[in-house]
């Protein structure tokens, strides 16, 4: 018998869809593969049939022919349930309003107890264990970042007590191809008076990578490190340049956090600018941007970074044709750079065209894994087209 991972609400929902196939329209994963194990309209009927059967109601049990699915069965719709971004396009789509992430994640769940889920997420999640952080490197490596700066304080931006806690997140930390977004940040913060520390090594991973991977349970761990030390530093305010990071603050953390306001970079850049604190200057360049799916899609926050963006003068803004809720997604989310590189970068690669065909001089996100998949895309194609962090272009253009 399967676990409890589904609540009442998605069970119904597994029997409210109508076979639009409209998921599919918009589903890039399956763009890319024309798979019918990555469709999800046939993703989420297979795996409504299999519980139905495990669950023993006759008539379904009738519909698969009296049986359970086989071991070759099960393999194949972990294969599809792992192809995924999980960014959410699906179930902006969907008529019926079927919250299809959520019971991605829950069927991502059922199947990573079944030992189901793909082997590279076991290396992620003994990282994890070990070291804190999902790259597998030495935790106490966590801010080396810093070191590389031109100009950085002697206390390396780690203080004990501070009004805001800037959590840099796994990605943003240890990659060098995106470490310009937390070096640029950390300047913004300084330069526009912040009372900030960054939490080093006393940063561990937020448990977003695990938590798509269908391992929860290796969250609480985390949680409740990450919720004390913040505690300590006595924030009331946490910022993020990561999407999934603040997501998973938002949805998982926040609880434990009263009183502690929760803002993604591109929030508190408008928020310094409504309030007068900041002005921006001068670029005369077309920008455009890709809304991060864990950002716009997954948190609802759409409109704080076109804000800023907007406000910069001499900058003319053009949207992509699918933007905001039907925005394209990097090909970066769900661990599929995990679990299918190769279909990742496909996925990046037609995005990336789809942002060129807008004529823009720089495409500006607002995430580490979104600027990593789409620079990695640009440079595959020898594009000219420029990709930035909304921080990066913030700091560029801030005025004293
Ligand atoms: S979450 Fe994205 S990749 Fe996954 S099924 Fe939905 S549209 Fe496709
Ligand atoms: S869009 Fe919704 S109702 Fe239509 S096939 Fe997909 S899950 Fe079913």
């Amino acid at each position: 018998m399967p676990s409890n991972n589904f609540t009442i609400k998605q069970l119904i929902e597994l029997d409210a869809c109508s076979k639009c196939y409209e998921c599919v329209r918009w589903c890039q994963a399956y763009e890319e593969r024309k798979d019918d194990l990555v469709a999800p309209a046939l993703r989420l009927r297979a795996f409504r049939a299999m519980l139905k059967a495990e669950r023993g109601l006759p008539l379904l049990r009738r519909l698969l022919g009296g049986r359970k699915p086989d071991g070759d069965e099960l393999k194949a719709m972990a294969e599809g349930a792992y192809r995924c971004t999980l960014c959410a396009r699906c179930a902006a789509a969907c008529p019926n309003k079927i919250d299809l992430r959520e019971l991605w994640l829950s069927i991502r769940q059922e199947l990573a107890e079944r030992g189901l889920h793909p082997n590279g997420l076991n290396l992620a999640r003994d990282a994890v264990r070990k070291q804190r952080n999902v790259v597998n490197y030495p935790n106490e490596e966590r801010a080396l970042w810093v070191d590389y700066m031109m100009e950085a304080p002697e206390d390396a931006y780690q203080r004990d007590r501070a009004e805001v806690v800037y959590y840099v997140g796994c990605v943003g930390s240890f990659s060098p191809a995106v470490q310009s977004i937390p070096e640029a940040f950390v300047q913004f913060l300084t330069r526009t008076g912040a009372d900030f520390t960054i939490l080093g090594a006393r940063e561990w991973c937020c448990g977003f990578p695990l938590l798509v991977a269908g391992m929860r349970q290796e969250m609480e761990v985390l949680k409740r490190h990450n919720v004390e030390v913040v505690r300590e530093v006595g924030a009331k305010t946490m910022v993020f340049t990561c999407p999934s990071c603040y997501n998973t603050w938002l949805n998982e953390y926040s609880v434990e956090l009263p009183g502690v306001e929760l803002l993604h970079s591109t929030q508190y850049v408008e928020k310094l600018l409504r309030e007068g604190k900041i002005r921006l200057g001068e670029l005369g360049q077309k920008i455009t941007y890709h809304d991060p799916c864990d950002l716009g899609r997954n948190s609802g926050v759409f409109e704080p970074p076109r804000a800023v963006l907007r406000s910069i003068p001499g900058a003319e803004f053009v949207e992509i044709e699918y933007n905001r809720a039907r925005g394209l997604c990097c090909g970066g989310g769900g661990d599929l750079e995990i679990s299918d590189p190769q279909l990742a970068g496909a996925e990046a690669s037609s995005t990336l065209a789809a942002f060129e065909a807008t004529g823009a001089d720089v495409i500006v996100t607002a995430c580490q894994q979104c600027k990593r998949s789409l620079q990695t895309a640009k440079e595959k194609k020898g594009s000219k087209i420029r990709v930035t962090d909304l921080v990066e272009l913030a700091l560029q253009v801030l005025e004293d």
